[in-house]
């Protein structure tokens, strides 16, 4: 541990945070009291006179430094307005009994963020806060929704403020400062923060805290519980407020902070037992200081001329900067009034100081809420300490705890009224940056080594060089005096060699003209040569022009024997996809000359089973005709016989029945003239039959013929061996037949059955079974055979 001034700083640059800066609760700004200093509930914070709302009269001094504008734009104000939740502790068990018979007091509406006091039996109050946690509100949300929106601000260089207000008992410790050892998710605000903190800082980065307790206008460290009464230093140009002297521990992990706290809760412990207190009466304070180390401006004035050299050295000439910002963690003293009486076994005097900064802080807020000119920041401690929290440059979020028992109905109307007023005020967050000299002073003092360090080493260059030119000019002067005597004796050398080459100019002339005469009679037999060449050219184009001809020829040949050869090719081609269509068309042929066999084959089995069937109908009819014809040789006997009677009874009574002989005579006569006249009748029809069957022998031939035709021209070679009536012929056929019955009558057909002609027995079978196959003969016998008599 290490007691550290680090508060204090030489220059701070102060930025204005953006507007849309986030902050975790909704934008919504409803302040819904009317009368905020009409109520009285909460004792310790007096009702403010009605004061001029005029801030330019007397500028915030204190908390609103330097640049604070008073009209500020409503979403301005909203996002930098004090955030205030309200948080219902659950019922203990002592609630559960005695308030068994009430009705609660407190209504909660998280989903309108509103929480309803009950006034009287039939009344609510309704209030308006940015966040409302019922009574099942986890730790976790509560950390979410009103702490890390001000711990992120805190992390991006604003100073930041988390505090609990409400009745002793009401969960504010619960809320803020739950270690949660057993139980994670029971971890309260400081050790949720701490946790985050350590997580987006890096090692560069340090993370400091001081504990403190606050009783009595007394700070006292929980770090260090020698260091008692710890003065309160603020900075009259930055307004910066340090506490000089106090136990500033570096944290690096959370276990180490947990530690501190415990540490903390013990000395606490200790401190209140000397003190003869209860830690409700003390207000707790976690400071946690953060510094950053970020990328600055650049350094402008530089004084190297180099500028070679400057790029080298001032690659990172940016100014070192540190952001510099705190979080205050505020675990308040119980709200209740305090009987002033001492009743708690204080006196006056010491009562009115145990809870002044309280007191102090509703003044101040009340103040701030009216935008009072005046607020009352020096009268306490705390006041003091949380200047900057209030309506000024810090992000302050407010957790506001009230218990569900409707016997502290006083105290929760008053914490409420606290939430209220405190929501009413706005701050102006700055950014704290500020310029790490000693960073600087060290940078500085590097490059001026730097720079040393690199004249030296040029100069060192500079005079090897010197040296090097030197020598090598020393080297350059022997080596021209040698020069110079060498060329001389080859001046002389190529004098006497030129004098030589002279006399071998001479010879090599007289040469050149043995060899010109020489060169003169080659030129003739040249000439004679080329003459010759010419000649054999001229020849040589005359074949080659009879070649081209031949050529041509040759080629127009090849190209109409090729045209030829294509012709025949197409033409095969052809002939061969007409060859693929006749064995297709011969395959289809094929196909149906097969179904027609079959068809034929099983009109030719019909054919023979209606034949059979037939011949089984004429032989039935045959018979029957027998039957009858018996019959009726019978009748001729019974005739013959009651001829032989009628002779006889003629022998009896020839005399008395003369008459009637006579008459069965006469009948007789009769009867065998009818038999006369049906028997040429009979011979008639003969006649109309025979020539009837000989038309129908026509028919049934020329119809056979059409069949026979008509297969012959299907191409069939099958057909013209086996002949197939078609529909249509047989259809006429029958036609004929049913005329031959309709001229000829069914009865005399059966006659003609009887026929000794054969051929014309055959045709009456032929008709009978015709008829008998169409069913006709049904309709054709009107009569009995029997008739026939
Ligand atoms: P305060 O600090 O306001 O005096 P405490 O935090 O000590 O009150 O809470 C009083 C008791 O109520 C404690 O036993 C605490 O565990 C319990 N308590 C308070 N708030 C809650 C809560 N939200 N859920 C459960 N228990 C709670
Ligand atoms: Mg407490």
């Amino acid at each position: 541990m290490a007691s550290s001034s680090a508060f204090r700083s030489s220059r701070t640059h102060q930025r204005q945070v953006p507007a849309t800066h986030s902050h975790g609760y909704s934008s919504s700004s409803s302040h819904a009291t009317s009368n905020l200093n009409s109520t009285t509930a909460h004792g310790q914070i007096p009702p403010q006179p009605a004061r001029s709302r005029t801030p330019s009269a007397s500028p915030r001094r204190i908390l609103a430094p330097s640049n604070h504008t008073a009209r500020l734009d409503d979403d301005e104000q909203d996002s930098q307005r004090v955030r205030v939740a309200v948080r219902l502790r659950p019922k203990n068990t002592d609630e559960i009994l005695s308030d068994a018979d009430f009705a609660d007091h407190v209504e909660l509406h998280p989903e309108l963020k509103r929480l309803k006091l009950r006034k009287n039996n039939w009344s609510f109050e309704s209030y308006r806060f940015d966040e409302v946690f019922t009574e099942t509100a986890s730790q976790k949300r509560v950390y979410e929704v009103v702490a890390k929106p001000v711990v992120e601000s805190v992390l991006s260089g604003y100073n930041g403020t988390i505090m609990a207000y409400g009745q002793t008992g009401t969960g504010k410790t619960y809320t803020v400062g739950t270690l949660g050892k057993d139980d994670a998710s029971e971890r309260g605000i400081m050790v949720r923060a701490l946790e985050d903190i350590i997580a987006n800082t890096s090692a560069s980065d340090s993370v400091e805290v001081s504990y403190l307790q606050l009783y009595m206008e007394s700070i006292h460290d929980l770090l260090a519980p020698e260091k008692s009464d710890i003065s309160i230093h603020e900075d009259p140009k930055s307004g910066e407020v340090s506490l000089p002297g106090v136990e500033v521990v570096k944290v690096q992990d959370l276990d180490s902070f947990m530690q501190l706290l415990e540490l903390g809760e013990v000395n606490r412990h200790v401190a209140n037992t000397k003190l003869n207190t209860e830690s409700s009466r003390s207000h707790v304070i976690l400071m946690v200081q953060i510094r950053r180390s970020i990328l600055g401006k650049k350094v402008e004035d530089t004084t190297c001329q180099d500028k070679s050299i400057s790029n080298d050295l001032y690659v990172d000439n940016k100014k070192p900067m540190i952001q510099k910002s705190k979080l205050l963690i505020v675990d308040l003293a119980g709200s209740e009034r305090i009987d002033k009486s001492g009743s708690e076994g204080h006196l006056l005097e010491e009562a009115k100081f145990i809870n002044l900064s309280l007191t102090s802080l509703g003044k101040c807020i009340n103040a701030l809420a009216e935008k009072s000119p005046h607020i009352p920041t020096r009268e306490s401690k705390l006041t003091r300490l949380l200047r900057d929290s209030f309506g000024g440059s810090s992000r302050t979020s407010l957790i506001i705890t009230i218990g569900p028992s409707v016997k502290c109905h006083a105290e929760t109307s008053g914490t409420v009224m606290f939430g209220q007023r405190a929501m009413k005020i706005v701050n102006k967050v700055k950014l704290r940056e500020e310029v790490d000299y000693e960073a600087l002073c060290r940078k500085l003092e590097n490059q001026v080594d730097l720079l040393t360090a690199e004249v030296e080493r040029q100069q060192k260059l500079r005079e090897n060089e010197r040296h090097m030119l030197d020598k090598q000019l020393k080297e350059c002067q022997g080596a021209l005096i040698e020069t110079k005597k060498s060329l001389l004796t080859r001046s002389e050398f190529l004098q006497k060699e030129n004098m030589d080459l002279k006399g071998e100019l001479k010879d090599i002339l007289s040469e050149l003209k043995c060899q010109k005469d020489q060169n003169c009679s080659l030129h003739e037999v040249a000439a004679n040569l080329e003459k010759k060449y010419e000649q054999q050219l001229r020849e040589n184009s005359a074949i080659q022009e009879v070649l081209a001809e031949t050529t041509q020829m040759y080629e127009r040949k090849i190209a109409e024997l090729i045209k030829q050869i294509e012709d025949r090719h197409s033409c095969d081609e052809h002939a061969a996809k007409e060859l693929d269509t006749i064995h297709k068309l011969l395959d289809d042929h094929q196909k149906s000359i097969q179904q027609k066999e079959l068809e034929n084959a099983a009109c030719q089995r019909a054919l023979a089973e209606t034949t059979k069937m037939h011949e089984k109908q004429v032989m039935e009819l045959v018979k029957q005709i027998e039957d009858e014809h018996r019959r009726f040789e019978c009748a001729q006997e019974q005739l013959d016989l009651a001829k032989g009677l009628l002779s006889d009874q003629q022998d009896l009574a020839q005399n008395q029945k003369q008459g009637e002989i006579d008459e069965l005579r006469a009948r007789l006569q009769g009867m065998s003239h009818l038999h006369d006249a049906t028997t040429n009748e009979l011979h008639l029809l003969k006649s109309k039959y025979q020539n009837l069957l000989e038309r129908e022998k026509a028919v049934l031939k020329e119809s056979s013929q059409n069949t026979f035709n008509e297969a012959l021209e299907h191409g069939s070679p099958v057909m013209s061996n086996k002949i197939k009536p078609s529909k249509e012929t047989i259809s006429s056929q029958k036609a004929a037949i049913a005329k031959i019955c309709k001229e000829v009558g069914f009865q005399r057909i059966l006659e003609l059955l009887k026929s000794e002609d054969s051929d014309t027995q055959i045709q009456a079978l032929k008709v009978i079974a015709n008829l008998a196959a169409e069913g006709t003969g049904h309709e054709m016998m009107p009569f009995s055979p029997l008739s026939l008599d």
